[in-house]
């Protein structure tokens, strides 16, 4: 049986939010909050650059949490005109390419591995901006307290 997962969201409904909640409404199974609370969420949907068109997918504990699920979301995103990449802390060694690629087949995806680099800091080398950001580890996109983060109501730096 799926397990539910439960996605954060807490900013502007942009259309990219607008077709995950879509999406988590079709699933039947998974839900949306707006409350920040670490122990009751399974993936943040974080909104970045609101001008940018890529979708930044997480692949541990994020796709492979339910990989039906990000198919079509995947397949959405790209029939609304969105570009979603898949960005990975893994190392971009052929193996772990490899078996993205294989669970992903039907889909023409970018794939970026980060070798444990802060995600968002990779992709801006890369020149690439991120509308919307999906993934179970929030951390590893921008360090504590950056701007990405504190925009997207995650305070949990915060010594109150
Ligand atoms: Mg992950």
């Amino acid at each position: 049986m799926q397990m539910p997962i439960t996605f954060y969201y807490q900013n502007t409904h942009t259309s990219a939010y607008e077709l995950l909640l879509h999406a988590i409404q079709q699933s039947a199974c998974h839900a949306l909050t707006q409350y920040y609370d670490a122990f009751t969420i399974d993936v943040y949907a974080l909104l970045d650059k609101p001008r940018s068109k890529i979708v930044a997918i997480d692949w541990d504990n994020t796709i492979t949490a339910d990989l039906v699920f990000y198919r079509q979301l995947i397949d959405t995103y790209q029939q609304y005109g969105w570009t979603p990449i898949i960005c990975t802390l893994r190392s971009p060694s052929l193996d772990n390419l490899t078996e993205i690629r294989h669970a992903l087949e039907r889909h023409d995806i970018s794939i970026y591995a980060t070798d444990g680099y802060a995600k968002q800091a990779f992709l801006k080398r890369h020149k690439i901006d991120v509308h919307l950001w999906l993934d179970d580890y929030f951390p590893a996109i921008c360090k504590e307290g950056c701007a990405l983060l504190r925009q997207n109501g995650i305070t949990y730096n915060n010594p109150h």
